[in-house]
């Protein structure tokens, strides 16, 4: 193709299974573009846990981008500007990407990105890269077309580049420039002990590479996956016995499609019965994590405001400024000392690892919206921060089920002891994070459980009963439900009556 294209990475950060990459090794000449955002840094939701962890996986894959002699720039500004300087030395024809289903901040930049494009003459590809699916306009056979992606053929890696264009051409040096560090960004990440005395350990992210994310899907795949159903739901086994891998897709270290093949090949291939029932399960979770994402594909808003419009002003921060009352208990929640030693022990873990299980965030989040009231968007922010894998459509579906406002989802309040009790029975995991309990450094409980959830089950149940709200979650299940996409019920959906369900809410 007599064409210079510029692949632009984002949260692809790999070389294997590669549009974007693949096309450009068939042009005349190619650059390799990644670009620290200020938007990003600034957001509300990033945390330099992840810038560094971002740096870790750029230090690899310029490596691995350099041996196909192809130089990835790493530029720190808004993508038009950085794009403009960078034409001046390379005119490229084209731009190649990935698809994103991002915040509003990357929402806007995309626009100005076409802005750009079509301004300077730029012709710009974009590549699906997850089961979401742009501009869809029916949910109907979502889960169909999730498939065929999925099975369709991985992208090779390309076997090279043609040399790089004039201005670039140098030594391998010249290909390997030195990457800002977290204090060039002006960012610092305080890795003081946490709030109480001997927090285990501090600052322990996953190896942050392709090479490691493949890694970790092997050993997965091979052996922790044995007993991954029952392992899921306890803090304590749960860190080794889950996949580890929301990271790696989030950065995109690996391509849902390479987790999905291999998974698919693992079923077919292991001798181990118990393996294979074990890796369906995790199959199927895999279809959620696009089947949430397709959420905030298709209603952006999400991210700010409730799914169901008739839970609007519900909770203080829901249009209304948090009182200092509302603030006091938000920040013994995120500083994990509310007195519940299950939940502040879960806290500490996300603060110190950046990672902790589905049931075990569940249950932070059901915390914060029915025992201390609070709207979902300020713990949101607080726990994007906190997960490496942050992943806006997953989080801000799941903050906004955990917190009753999608008028459809079954009402699940978790107890935090009955947590502790079923999934910490000897109490080890609350010891290793909460070493202070039964010593007078440890707060008593911040609310009473009972009052509290029997006020906010009472406002929740009333509005439910409403006419307005029953009509209302037609809609949000006609756009949004999983049944219409044809996605397998879940577990838990398994045996409940129905995702709908307006009625009896739970206890778990
Ligand atoms: C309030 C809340 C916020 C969450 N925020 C995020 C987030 O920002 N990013 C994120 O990746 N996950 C999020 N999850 C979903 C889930 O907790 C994590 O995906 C999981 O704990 C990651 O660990 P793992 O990769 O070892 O998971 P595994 O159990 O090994 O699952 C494998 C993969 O399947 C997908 N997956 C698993 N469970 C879910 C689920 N319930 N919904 C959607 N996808 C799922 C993820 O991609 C995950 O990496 C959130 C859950 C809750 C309750």
């Amino acid at each position: 193709m007599s064409a210079s294209a510029l692949v632009w990475f984002k949260r692809d950060l790999r070389i294997a299974d590669h549009a974007p990459l693949a096309e450009a090794a068939h042009c005349e000449a190619a650059l390799a573009l990644y670009i620290i955002e200020p938007a990003w840094l600034e957001s509300p939701e990033c945390h330099p846990r992840h810038v560094a962890w971002l740096l870790e996986c750029l230090e690899t894959l310029r490596i691995a981008l350099a041996k196909k002699n192809l130089p990835l720039l790493v530029r720190v500004g808004e993508a038009p500007e950085v794009m403009t300087g960078l034409r001046r030395e390379f005119a490229f024809t084209h731009l190649f990407s990935h698809e994103e289903t991002g915040p509003g901040w990357s929402y806007a930049r995309d626009k100005a990105v076409a802005r750009w494009c079509r301004a300077h003459g730029v012709a710009w590809t974009e590549w699906p890269q997850t089961g979401v699916v742009r501009r869809l306009k029916d949910r109907r056979g979502w889960a169909r077309l999730w498939q065929q992606r999925m099975d369709a053929p991985s992208i090779p890696v390309p076997a090279g580049f043609r040399e790089p264009p004039h201005s670039r051409r140098a030594s391998l040096s010249d290909m390997l420039p030195t990457l800002p560090t977290l204090h060039d960004l002006g960012l610092a990440w305080d890795a003081a002990p946490l709030n109480t005395v001997g927090a285990p350990e501090t600052r322990r992210a996953p190896p942050a590479s392709e090479e490691a994310a493949h890694q970790v899907l092997q050993s997965f795949l091979r052996e922790r996956g044995l007993g991954y159903r029952r392992h899921l739901s306890s803090p304590l086994d749960a860190e080794e016995g889950c996949s580890r891998l929301s990271a790696h897709l989030a950065f995109g270290t690996l391509s849902m499609r390479t987790v999905h093949q291999a998974t698919e090949a693992a079923i077919q291939t292991t001798p181990s019965r118990e393996l294979a029932y074990d890796l369906r399960g995790f199959a199927g979770r895999l279809r959620w994590h696009c089947h949430f994402m397709q959420k905030l594909e298709d209603e952006p808003s999400i991210e700010w405001r409730n799914f169901a419009r008739t839970v609007d002003g519900l909770r203080p921060g829901d249009g209304t400024e948090l009182q200092d009352a509302d603030r006091e208990r938000l920040a013994a929640w995120c500083e994990g000392r509310t007195g519940f030693p299950m939940v502040d022990a879960c806290m500490r873990q996300l603060r110190a690892t950046g990672w902790l299980n589905f049931r075990m965030r569940a249950m932070l989040v059901s915390f914060a919206a029915y025992h201390l009231w609070l709207h979902w968007r300020e713990p949101g922010l607080f726990l994007a921060r906190q997960f490496l894998d942050f992943e806006p459509g997953i989080h801000w579906s799941q903050m906004q089920m955990q917190s009753g406002t999608t008028g459809i989802n079954t009402l699940r309040i978790y107890s935090p002891t009955k947590q502790a009790l079923d999934q910490d029975p000897q109490g080890l995991y609350i010891r290793r994070w909460v070493p202070e309990l039964g010593t007078s450094a440890y707060p008593a409980p911040i609310v009473d459980e009972r009052s509290a959830l029997a006020e906010a089950k009472r406002k929740l149940y009333a509005l439910r009963a409403t006419p307005e709200a029953k009509g209302e979650a037609g809609a949000i299940q006609q756009k949004h439900g999983s049944r219409r996409s044809g996605l397998p019920p879940s577990g838990v959906r398994a045996r409940k009556t129905s995702s709908a369900d307006l009625g009896q809410g739970s206890l778990f």
